[in-house]
């Protein structure tokens, strides 16, 4: 018998190639763990057995018949975000609940034709706005490090899934850290790609200009393995990059010879918990043992990251939220006397509390009177940002940082303060500011608490981060 809650997809294949399980068995085990322990957690939303049950037997018929492959039979579970043709995406929230998917997004797409299964759909704050899921309209989600702990968010369901073993592998997003941070907080591996290296096509839009899409995963092999079948670019997205996609798992070797790693002062403020900081010390003494070149550098526009970042998300989430009016998708408000009320009463039952900030706040920002000072400038701030990491990433193939300045938020703590809580994204935000990659590695620990490093890398140049992640997880 396989040990399915420490199972990663590499071994998974190994057992499902040499015959030793089926994906039916494989998913049916999965199945049968959630409903048996799902409840302590709260991770998934939704379970569509039947459809991956099915899936799974046409994988296993694949198998039989010598096809392969790079995911053949293996289960994925997706944040509820991306869309799964003929599966509920509700984003987090009451106004598209019930909504079900037409089409695939692109990348759940590239994962299908490479065998993968989709056999649930995992909890998120709402449209993807919060650090701990908890802005969910449907339920709280328990992080399995410790339950009175929020799993960190928006992709709190997928990396909550992955790290108490009821999921393989897991999709999230990352706008402002939605993968890194939550993969920190609950023990896992998370990936956000560089801002075009994934296709947005069927990611519900939060802020068009920072989304990806991205692996969470046990290891970083697997979120190689991932990257690599779900990268790429798209013609239904023209933000996607027409740039190569490198065979990541071969750049795994574990050696950092060669390799400069940039350590950005700025990263080490006051007020970092010190069991963090002993954390991400103790990974970049461990490059500097295998072989790396560590090198201390500047990004002084870092104070300017978390107002620049809020800016431009609200901005953006106000008017891609728009299309959520009661006519189009999900939820229509009944009882209505003409369309502008129609829209009222269905945005106002629809969307959750923290929605309706961003909205009010993006709009506000964007409105004539208020645009250059808010949203121009911090257009302006956001170049002046990627300016500053390109330079930076002259002089180092990397950067290593923590990922938040705390090891975790008791279920409830930040219910009251929002700006606490997105004064809390701070070593997240400045990846999808300049578009460039990052990764989370878990490699330590406070108390049962799990603590992650964050490795930065230029711009389509994910293989030096996940080189580097590799290397550290072999300790
Ligand atoms: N916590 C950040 C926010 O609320 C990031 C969210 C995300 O990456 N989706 O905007």
């Amino acid at each position: 018998m396989f040990d399915i809650k420490n199972l990663d997809i590499t071994g998974a294949l190994v057992l499902l190639d040499s015959g030793e399980i089926t994906s039916v068995g494989l998913t049916q085990a999965l199945i049968d763990l959630i409903k048996a322990e799902d409840s302590k957690y709260n991770a998934y939303l939704t379970l569509d057995e039947e459809y991956a049950l099915a899936q799974a037997a046409g994988a296993d018929a694949k198998r039989a018949a010598g096809e392969t492959g790079k995911l053949l039979g293996i289960p994925v579970a997706i944040k509820d975000v991306l869309n799964v043709e003929g599966q509920v995406c509700t984003c987090g929230s009451k106004i598209l609940e019930g909504y079900v998917s037409p089409y695939d997004a692109t990348a759940i797409a590239k994962l299908r034709a490479a065998g993968a299964i989709f056999l649930g759909r995992t909890n998120m704050d709402e449209f993807a706005m919060g650090s701990t899921t908890e802005n969910s309209a449907f339920q709280v989600t328990k992080n399995p490090c410790n339950t009175d702990y929020v799993p960190g968010g928006s992709s709190g369901g997928s990396a909550a899934a992955v790290g108490a073993g009821l999921a393989i592998a897991a999709l999230g997003t990352d706008t402002g850290g939605s993968i890194r941070q939550p993969a920190c907080f609950c023990g896992c591996v998370g990936l956000k790609p560089s801002y075009g290296r994934v296709s947005r096509f069927g990611l519900t839009a939060y802020c068009s200009s920072f989304d990806q899409a991205g692996p969470m995963t046990k290891t970083v092999k697997d979120a190689a393995l991932l990257l690599e079948v779900m990268a790429g670019v798209d013609e239904y997205d023209a933000s996607s990059a027409p740039v190569d996609v490198p065979e990541y798992t071969k750049h795994l070797t574990g050696d950092l010879t060669g390799m400069t790693i940039g350590i950005p002062k700025e990263y080490f403020i006051d007020g970092i918990d010190p069991e963090v900081s002993r954390t991400v010390k103790a990974a970049i003494d461990k490059c500097a043992e295998l072989g790396a070149e560590i090198k201390d550098i500047s990004l002084p526009l870092t104070d300017y990251a978390i107002a620049t970042y809020y800016i431009i998300a609200t901005a953006e989430a106000s008017t891609n939220l728009a299309r959520f009016d009661g006519v189009r998708y999900g939820a229509r408000a009944e009882g209505a006397t003409d369309p502008i009320d129609l829209y009222k009463k269905t945005k106002a039952a629809g969307f959750g509390e923290e929605v309706k900030r961003r909205i009010i706040l993006g709009t506000y920002v964007l409105s004539s009177g208020y645009y250059d000072a808010y949203y121009g400038s911090a257009q302006k701030a956001r170049t002046l940002i990627m300016q500053e990491f390109d330079k930076a990433f002259e002089d180092c193939d990397a950067m290593i940082t923590p990922i938040s300045p705390v090891p975790g938020y008791k279920i409830g703590e930040n219910e009251n303060d929002p700006l606490k809580m997105y004064l809390g994204d701070i070593f997240t935000v400045t990846a999808n500011l300049a578009g460039i990659c990052g990764l989370s590695v878990p490699y330590g620990k406070k108390d049962d608490l799990s603590i992650g490093v964050q490795i930065l890398g230029p711009a389509f140049k994910e293989e030096n981060i996940l080189k580097i992640g590799d290397a550290l997880e072999r300790k």
